[in-house]
């Protein structure tokens, strides 16, 4: 089945009702100083939203913007515009006092792990320190078990990150955000850091953690193969906007995005050896002034529409949409 491609009606009320969203985020755009000149733009506008007990996959190159649209998701910092809806509470509206509140509802794990965890607390401190900020009773013995179920045992808990390795200290960060007993986390490149060797394994824990806590997920990753994996949807930016967002199986077997194509293009399929082809950094080298389709000066299928209009982010099939004028055929 599939829906008129000009339906005017949101994605959410096409496919699902309103009240299996646990995040939703609506035009943000997120704006960086610089010093004597006017502000950076890393976000454009982006829309996303993430139902409940799903993994939404974010990827695109590395400068796209998905850090900056992640950070922007638990406003740290707050975006400069847009509102992020927690189920019934608008974050953007709160205090910084509210939203201490709520912040363990939203939990954020890092690339780096030995960096995010304070170098002074042993595993166990650090999840203790957690527990203790929603008000844990027992935090102490709670702390091991937690650690006990990431793979962490009693006698790692008396390290302090820098004894441990990174696939440790990442175990020891996901421990640290189960703890304040989130709804949503939001991963960005969990694993890119770490050895080949333990990049599954962490992977698991996180598919594991999520079952057990019930969690929603926002998995970041420049790695359109990882994301495809683990992901039930799969969002693809590029230069801070959103241009694909599609079950990842529909993603990866019928792009309709001319640059989720070139991304596809560069992941190996199964069994096959070819080297990844490396796909163009857009620092630098990208240039573009802001009218028409970002994409447009790379894309194969530009025409003069594309050089002067922004494309929209439309539905285009079932839960699929695309922001392209001239979107590959079905
Ligand atoms: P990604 O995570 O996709 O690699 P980021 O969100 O980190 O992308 O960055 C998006 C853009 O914003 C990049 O051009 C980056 O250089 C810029 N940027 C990121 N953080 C800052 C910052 N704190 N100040 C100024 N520019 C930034
Ligand atoms: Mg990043």
């Amino acid at each position: 089945m599939s829906t008129n491609s000009s339906v005017n009606v949101s994605v959410k009320e096409g496919v699902q009702a309103a009240d299996d969203i646990v995040l939703d985020a609506k035009g943000i755009i997120v704006d960086y100083p610089v010093r004597g000149k006017k502000p950076f733009r890393a976000v454009h506008g982006v829309d996303l939203f993430v139902r409940r007990g799903e993994t939404l996959g974010l990827v695109g190159e590395s400068g796209c913007g998905k850090s900056t649209t992640g950070k922007s998701l638990i406003q740290l910092p707050r975006p400069t515009q847009g509102e992020v809806m927690l189920g019934d509470l608008d974050l953007s509206k709160l205090s910084q006092k509210e939203l201490r509140g709520v912040r363990n509802r939203l939990q954020m794990i890092f690339q780096d792990p030995i960096a995010s965890l304070n170098p002074r607390r042993t595993a166990q401190e650090i999840v203790m320190d957690s527990l203790t900020l929603i008000g844990h009773k027992n935090p102490k013995e709670r702390a091991l078990e937690i650690l006990q179920s990431v793979g962490v045992d009693r006698q790692m808990a008396s390290r302090r990150p820098h004894q441990l390795s990174g696939g440790q200290c990442q175990r020891i960060s996901i421990a640290r955000s189960i703890a304040q007993e989130p709804e949503v986390m939001i991963c960005d490149e969990p694993v890119s850091a770490l050895d080949v060797s333990v990049q599954a394994q962490v992977l698991n824990l996180l598919e594991e953690m999520k079952e057990e806590y019930s969690l929603s997920m926002v998995f970041i990753s420049h790695d359109l193969a990882v994301v495809a994996n683990i992901s039930d949807r799969v969002a693809v930016m590029y230069l801070g906007r959103m241009c694909e967002v599609a079950p990842s199986t529909e993603l990866y077997s019928r792009p309709r995005h001319h640059y989720t194509n070139l991304l596809l293009d560069s992941v190996p399929k199964p069994g096959e050896q070819r080297k990844l082809k490396p796909v163009q950094s857009d620092s630098g080298q990208v240039k573009y002034d802001g009218t028409g389709c970002p994409f447009a000066s790379r894309c194969p299928a530009a025409t003069q529409i594309c050089k002067d209009e922004m494309p929209e982010l439309k539905i285009i099939g079932d839960d699929h949409q695309v922001a392209c004028h001239h979107p590959i055929e079905d």
